[in-house]
């Protein structure tokens, strides 16, 4: 394989995709919640076809699916596998639109991505970038996210594809993807998928940093509201009458363990997060997210929150206090079984052949794949090569991107020793 053609096919796509902006749009409950999305998926749909795979399709919401069917005989013998990847960036707030510089060779110092602005990527303050010395990295220009999350991965996923394509004499198994929208705004567009059409035995991300990451443990998590209706009264005779909702939920927030928030937790510690209240005098809502990675844990916090819940409607009678708690998504890990674990097995041999020592770390988050193990397709979820997501210093080492893409062909390729 030539490494410098591959590093430029994996260059121009991710350049191609990134030109489209496609930030997801919480506030909007439609999917796709943004336009760009569609194009993104139209663009994809297309450059399937064009590669020759005629099992494509596009769905109204803008989940763009494939199949390339196996070529081997044995089919049975080999497993089928899923790939999905996220059409969406993040809004953080930061422009849509990703001007992408290639800093070549880089020197160990600092890389300046806006000078009038004064943005700047430093060792002094992230020293990680040390690593990449001697290696060409994509950055941004300061003023947006790369989005390398999710790009990274389509770019990776599309010039493996190709590459299968255009060498017919590569055996492979059954291979599917998924490109779906709104993963960053509580992984909705994956639920999407027409699952009929998705037919593997387990599926992978490609969805975190660096080289090496490999992640298989994600939150339960669950989201919720509070929504408190007080009692109005004029202060002539609000004495005993009066119900004032902040103060009710001023008492729920007030039981809640601040050694269990997320400013108080890391690696495998849970935690429950206030995240917005809205009142006035008579009406408040409180939205909050519960998040564990023991499920025992996770159902004890909603069993907390529900108690409390009890106690304040006892206390406050005259108000009208609700909770709602819904299940958002699980665990990685909880739906690995004897069969599935094959999965974590073929990663973990993709990587050794590879030389590439795993990072395995429990995920403080979810990926699309924390909703598809509640369909019990176990999809683990490994390394883009690009560091510091959802930020404008966020960047693409080009060795490490070659690295994960060379993940996912050793993943596609039936051999009986390391593909090189
Ligand atoms: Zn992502």
């Amino acid at each position: 394989m030539d490494e410098i053609i591959i590093k430029q096919k994996l260059l121009d796509n991710f350049l191609k995709y990134i030109s489209i902006p496609s930030q997801s749009n919480e506030s909007n409950r439609k999917i796709p919640s943004s336009k760009g999305q569609l194009t993104l998926a139209k663009i994809l749909y297309d450059d399937l076809y064009s590669l020759g795979i005629e099992d494509v399709s596009l769905n109204d919401y803008g989940v763009v699916q494939a199949h390339i069917p196996s070529n081997i005989d044995t089919k049975d013998k080999y497993p089928s596998i899923g790939w999905v990847c996220h059409l969406d960036t993040v809004d953080v707030g930061l422009s849509e639109v990703v001007n992408p510089r290639i800093v070549k060779n880089y020197d160990g110092g600092d890389i300046i991505l806006n000078k009038e602005k004064d943005i700047k990527i430093s060792p002094i303050e992230d020293e990680n970038i040390l690593a990449y010395v001697g290696d060409d990295i994509v950055v941004t220009d300061g003023n947006s996210v790369l989005g390398a999350d999710n790009k990274a991965a389509i770019a990776n996923v599309m010039t493996a594809v190709s590459y299968i394509v255009e060498n017919p004499n590569l055996k492979h198994g059954d291979i599917y993807l998924a490109f779906v929208p709104d993963e960053e705004i509580g992984l909705r567009g994956v639920r999407k998928i027409e699952f009929s059409k998705f037919n593997v035995d387990f599926a992978y991300t490609i969805d975190c940093c660096k080289l090496g990451e490999l992640v298989y443990e994600t939150f339960n998590a669950a989201s919720g509201k509070l929504k408190i209706t007080g009692v109005s009264a004029h202060p002539m005779n609000s004495k005993s009458n009066l119900v004032n909702p902040i103060m009710v939920a001023h008492d729920f927030i007030a039981m809640l363990d601040r050694s269990k928030m997320p400013e108080n937790t890391e690696g495998r510690e849970g935690y429950i997060w206030v995240t917005d209240i809205h009142s006035n005098v008579l009406d408040l809502s409180l939205n909050f997210n519960i998040r564990d990675h023991d499920r025992d844990n996770f159902e004890k916090s909603k069993k907390y929150l529900m108690n409390i819940v009890e106690y304040l409607r006892k206390k406050y009678e005259k108000a009208k206090i609700e909770i709602e708690i819904e299940d958002v998504y699980r665990n990685i890990c909880d739906c690995i079984d004897d069969e599935n674990v094959l999965a974590i097995e073929k990663l973990k041999e993709a990587y050794t052949c590879l030389g590439i020592e795993p990072e395995i770390i429990p995920m403080r988050g979810g990926t699309d794949g924390s909703y598809l193990s509640t369909r019990n397709i176990l999809t683990p979820n490994y390394f883009t090569g690009a560091l510091n997501f959802h930020s404008n210093k966020e960047y693409l080492p080009m060795n490490s991107f070659y690295k994960s893409f060379l993940v996912t062909l050793e993943l596609m390729i039936i051999k009986d020793r390391c593909y090189e």
